[in-house]
């Protein structure tokens, strides 16, 4: 990575700061992993630093250590933007725009900290003084894991910051199965695993930990899975009464997206999440190979994010997005039909 954006940050962490590092709306293992790990490796070296989430996370990651000490905005405002105020650095974790972090949004625009990036999504906003951003990396837990060593810091990953990074390593490359897996990001996963990650537990604790109405919602929408092989898609739905019937957690939908792509012949997979407190559609987009989720869901979902890994959202009714999203397709069957 570049020296300058070293040379930078251990500028700033040369005198005490008051530090807040924020990963972004509704975090996931990297951005959760990725948060705690820094915020672990500066409190170990005096500085006072805590994570803000903007809302909550899923229970399978609440035994990374010290997950239970992150401040959710959702539910103790009043703390977060007081740290917010005072912050006299902010580190954003795993998003590129603020508009990625909701409700926290006002509150980091009008901060007056110095703002520093980590994150690996496509086209970064340029709101940070000390931006690193890389759309090759496969995850920002690897990019924590440069900017450690970049700052001579490999002797100070404790057990602790070893399982975090570890286990948003795994959790954003699909435990090392895409295609943004490098030989490098499997050499980070080995030295953390040499610095006290245990790898298996990591595993246990992220995939193995199902509550039986979690798998009764993957039955449900395996069985909504629609397959349209004309355009080498799937896309499945979710309605809020069905998130209702089977009893549905923050966090339980993880990874049903992928399942589509687990289908021969199809490279593009949707889901799509009715939110009715919300009154939109989350929706999740994955792809194989060159088509890009990222570019379809900017250009009609208002959503980003990677090439074969993007999110977006709709305000229409759940009937009215998928005949939406279905009306797209024909315009991308020489793409998708490769
Ligand atoms: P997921 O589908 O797992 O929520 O997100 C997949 C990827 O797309 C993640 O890298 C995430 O940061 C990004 N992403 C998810 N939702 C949105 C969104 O609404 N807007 C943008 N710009 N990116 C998103
Ligand atoms: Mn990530």
């Amino acid at each position: 990575m570049n020296l300058e954006i070293i040379k930078a940050i251990d500028a700033l962490l040369q005198a005490p700061q008051r530090i807040v590092i924020v990963p972004h709306k509704n975090p996931d293992g990297d951005a959760v992993g990725s948060t705690l790990a820094l915020c672990h490796y500066l409190n170990n070296l005096g500085q006072q630093a805590t994570v803000i989430a903007p809302n909550d996370f899923p229970n399978f990651l609440k035994w990374l250590p010290k997950s239970e000490e992150i401040v959710i905005f959702e539910k103790d405002a009043s703390t977060a933007k007081e740290l917010i105020a005072n912050a006299t650095v902010i580190f954003t974790l795993d998003f590129n725009h603020l508009g990625r972090i909701g409700q926290l949004q006002p509150h980091l625009e009008a901060a007056t900290a110095t703002f520093v990036m980590i994150d690996h999504h496509q086209e970064p906003a340029d709101y940070a003084h000390i931006m690193y951003s890389d759309v090759s990396m496969s995850s920002t837990c690897e990019m924590v894991f440069n900017v450690l060593e970049g700052l001579n810091g490999l002797d100070r990953i404790t057990p602790e910051i070893a399982i975090c990074l570890y286990t948003g390593i795994m959790t954003d490359t699909g435990s090392f199965k895409y295609a943004s897996t490098s030989s490098r990001t499997h050499t980070v996963a080995a030295k953390l695993i040499e610095k006290g990650a245990n790898n298996s537990l990591a595993h246990h604790k992220v995939y193995d930990t199902n509550s039986p109405s979690r798998l009764h919602l993957l039955g449900c929408a395996l069985k909504n899975m629609v397959i349209l092989e004309e355009f080498s898609t799937a896309y499945i739905t979710l309605s809020q009464e069905e998130l209702d019937a089977n009893n549905f957690k923050k966090g339980d939908t993880e990874g049903f997206v992928n399942y589509g792509l687990t289908l021969d012949g199809i490279v593009f997979a949707v889901i799509f999440i009715e939110n009715k407190e919300e009154g939109i559609i989350k929706i999740s987009l994955r792809s194989e190979g060159d088509f890009s989720v990222n570019e379809f869901a900017r250009a009609h979902f208002n959503g980003g994010g990677h090439n074969n890994a993007s999110g977006g959202r709709s305000e229409m009714s759940l009937e009215e997005t998928t005949a939406y999203f279905t009306s797209l397709l024909p315009a991308y069957k020489d793409q998708l039909n490769k």
